[in-house]
């Protein structure tokens, strides 16, 4: 007779996601304690205390999202100034996200209240970029001139919370790029130099459509940015995204306007700059994801860029809306799913040093920890029902884009403890409209 292993969980019959293929099979999870203990044939022998029946369900290693904000209450309160932080556990393991980074909310002035306050009550992994303009976006325009700059605090910011603090985050937005031009993002390198960490960029200049902007784009891409740094806002319509101005005469034959993926930019992806989808409100446009897609440049990672804001009015309602908006652009399911566990996990996996009580080094690392489902691998793991239909996307100029697939998270394990799903961030709960007849 077999000795019975016990379990504290087992997930029956679901889809698992193997991040390697990026295919789908029908397997079983055992868990155990906060690791994955085996996978795909689990023995009969493996009896677990709490079982989840996911046929018919998709289970993935759980879902990360690179670009979010969720520095609730670290931002100065006014009547006129919305709080626009999300909750971390909201934006997290409620939203079947188990990891996540707050993109650049804070700079050196209150970083120190996610550090020591919100981070450590998250259930949700949570690492954080430090923001390039002292008050992050406490203050928005966060870098209106130089001293909004504090090199050597910055570094020494980062150089204390090393365990949380992964990177630098600098907007190329007005006025901080109008009024600098490439000293603003090569002051954000030089923070990040010092550091040892990577700078992640924000492409596209929502607030000024600057000619700055426009010109700096190119040469951020082909001078500054490095080996794992990250451009955010890769499907951004705005001057000093991607994408090329308009030509002069209005547009091509076909009345275009002539806009083409800069081949800086395809240049920068073959150093091993990654490209990041960042949703987010104004910075996500179908027509410019399609011009970055038909130059030939499908970014790395997706993510939200979700604020509390966009999660009830968008155009970023959830991680969830941001990878079917995605798969709505011809990107299959499975790709889209590897884009939100596997490729943001070796992201991470350059950070150093690994995170502070977590198993990183052991079990090959960091990249082997997150992003895919295997003996020893941490018990993050997101379960999702995916419905098939006809459902509107929405963008950030209000285009409406009719995709396959709506994702609903059904469950979030995040090292190894079931976590409750929210109701939703829609009237209906998870999901978009139905395309209208
Ligand atoms: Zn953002």
């Amino acid at each position: 007779m077999t000795e019975t292993v016990q379990c504290d969980l087992r997930i029956n019959g679901g889809q698992l996601l193997n991040t390697d293929t990026a295919t789908l099979a029908q397997g079983d999870i055992a868990v155990k304690g906060d690791q994955v203990i085996a996978i795909e044939n689990v023995p009969e022998n493996h009896v677990a205390t709490r079982t989840i029946d996911a046929s018919g369900l998709v289970v993935t290693p759980g879902i990360i999202d690179l670009h979010t904000h969720v520095a609730g209450g670290l931002r100065r309160s006014s009547p006129y100034v919305e709080d626009m932080m999300q909750d971390a556990d909201l934006a997290g393991v409620h939203s079947g996200v188990t990891t996540l980074v707050d993109a650049g909310s804070c700079g050196i002035s209150n970083i120190g209240g996610l550090v020591n306050h919100v981070i450590p009550n998250a259930k949700t992994r949570v690492l954080a970029l430090l923001n390039v303009g002292s008050l992050g976006v406490n203050r928005i325009p966060e870098v209106t001139s130089a001293l909004d700059i504090e090199h050597d605090e910055a570094v020494a910011t980062i150089d204390a919370r090393r365990d949380i603090i992964i990177g630098v985050k600098a907007r190329m937005v007005s006025p901080g790029i109008s009024e600098l031009g490439m000293n603003l993002p090569k002051a954000a390198k030089a923070i990040a130099n010092d550091a040892g960490v990577r700078l992640m960029v924000h492409v596209g200049d929502t607030t000024g459509q600057s000619d700055e902007a426009l010109n700096a784009a190119p040469k951020i891409l082909a001078e500054l940015l490095t080996e794992n740094d990250i451009v955010t806002h890769s499907f951004s319509g705005a001057r000093g995204g991607l994408l090329s101005s308009p030509s002069p005469s209005g547009g091509s034959a076909a009345g275009d306007g002539g806009r083409t993926l800069l081949r800086e930019a395809l240049d920068a992806r073959a150093r091993g700059v990654k490209f990041d989808i960042g949703v987010g409100g104004k910075n996500f446009s179908f027509d410019a994801a399609k011009r970055v897609l038909d130059g030939g440049l499908i970014p790395d990672t997706i993510s939200s860029d979700v604020t509390l804001q966009s999660r009830y009015v968008g155009t970023s309602f959830s991680q969830m809306d941001c990878i079917g908006k995605v798969i709505s652009l011809g990107i299959t399911l499975e790709d889209a799913l590897v884009m939100s566990t596997r490729s943001p996990a070796a992201v991470l996996s350059s950070s150093l040093p690994p995170l502070l009580g977590e198993r990183a080094e052991g079990d090959g690392g960091f990249e082997q920890m997150l992003g895919c489902m295997a003996p020893g691998t941490q018990a993050d793991l997101t379960i999702l029902r995916i419905h098939e239909g006809e459902w509107e996307y929405i963008d950030g100029d209000g285009q409406i884009n009719i995709g396959p697939y709506a994702l609903e998270p059904v469950s979030c394990i995040r090292a190894g403890q079931v976590m409750p799903i929210d109701y939703g961030p829609r009237e209906g709960g998870w999901l978009p409209n139905r395309k209208r007849t």
